[in-house]
């Protein structure tokens, strides 16, 4: 038989990160300027995350626009949008962080939108009771999913495109040691072991319910969920002239946005 080696194509790290958006990208550059040898495997090309479709903008009280605004009002917005349910601890170190993230993203290239005085713009947005989202026209996504890559490219993090995984591998003392999956090219096994492994694959709506998909695969074991921690809370579909009105206004939008919230 041959030896695993031949048989699947093996990668070793220290961290790998599962998932190339915003949030995969954010932790593999954290990880990398650790001095760590880490990966991002992401099962689309690199650039193509949900990240890349943001249009409305990050949520992060700087307080340029309004500046009554603060981290407790937006930990408060958050919190009330999620119908209580969020693991309130992310939320305050989200609503905390947030601003650190964004001046962050300008310094690493992001071009954000200005105020006539040249601070980054902010406007409002549905369940914000300010104007809190620092935008780059409706393309603030693609903005950022560019910004990161080019940071993490340069920190020295390996990509590895259309690489699909499907499952966790734990040690015989039920640490998580890796992760499984194949190449979407030619069907090819690949095996990556890691000290550390970061799930960052997105959405956790109906991604739950689908097997095989990495969240389904975590939560084979009691790992910790990060409920509704979006900024963006499915508002959407309501007018623009309700926009940073307290909760989402009223009636059937309103239940609309805490139904979807309750999912996340
Ligand atoms: C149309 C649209 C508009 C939005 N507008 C806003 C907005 O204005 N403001 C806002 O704050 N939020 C907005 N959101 C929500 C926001 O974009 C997401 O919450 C955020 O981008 C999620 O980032 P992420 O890094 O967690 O996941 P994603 O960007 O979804 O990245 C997931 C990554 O995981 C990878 N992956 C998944 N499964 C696997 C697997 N099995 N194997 C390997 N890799 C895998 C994917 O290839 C991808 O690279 C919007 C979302 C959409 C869809």
């Amino acid at each position: 038989m041959a030896n695993l080696e031949e048989r699947y194509e093996t990668h070793d790290y220290d961290v790998i990160v599962v998932g190339a958006g915003g949030a995969g990208l954010r932790a593999a550059i954290a990880a990398a300027q650790a001095g760590v040898k880490t990966a991002v495997i992401c099962k689309s090309l690199l650039g193509k995350a949900h990240t890349v479709m943001a249009e409305g903008g990050v949520a992060a009280s700087l307080g340029n626009v309004d500046a009554y605004d603060d981290w407790k009002l937006h930990f408060a917005d958050t919190w009330e949008g999620g119908k209580y349910i969020n693991n309130w601890r992310m939320v305050e170190l989200f609503a905390k962080e947030a601003p650190e993230r964004v001046l962050e993203l300008e310094r690493w290239g992001a071009i954000f939108d200005r105020t006539p005085q040249g601070r980054i713009n902010q406007r409002p947005f549905g369940s914000h009771r300010a104007r809190r989202l620092a935008h780059i026209g409706d393309r603030t996504g693609l903005e950022i999913i560019r910004t990161l890559q080019d940071k993490g490219i340069h920190s020295g993090i390996d990509v590895f495109m259309e690489y699909t995984l499907t499952r966790l591998l734990k040690d015989p003392q039920g640490r998580v040691s890796g992760a499984f999956g194949y190449r979407r090219e030619d069907g090819r096994f690949v095996l990556f072991r890691a000290k550390a492994v970061v799930m960052a694959t997105g959405g956790c709506t109906r991604s739950r319910a689908t097997p095989g998909s990495p969240p389904a695969t975590a939560w084979r074991w009691p790992l910790r969920q990060a409920r509704n921690c979006s900024t963006w809370r499915w508002c959407s579909s309501i007018p623009p002239e309700w926009s940073g009105r307290r909760g989402c206004a009223a009636s059937s939008s309103r239940k609309r946005c805490a139904a979807r919230a309750a999912v996340c």
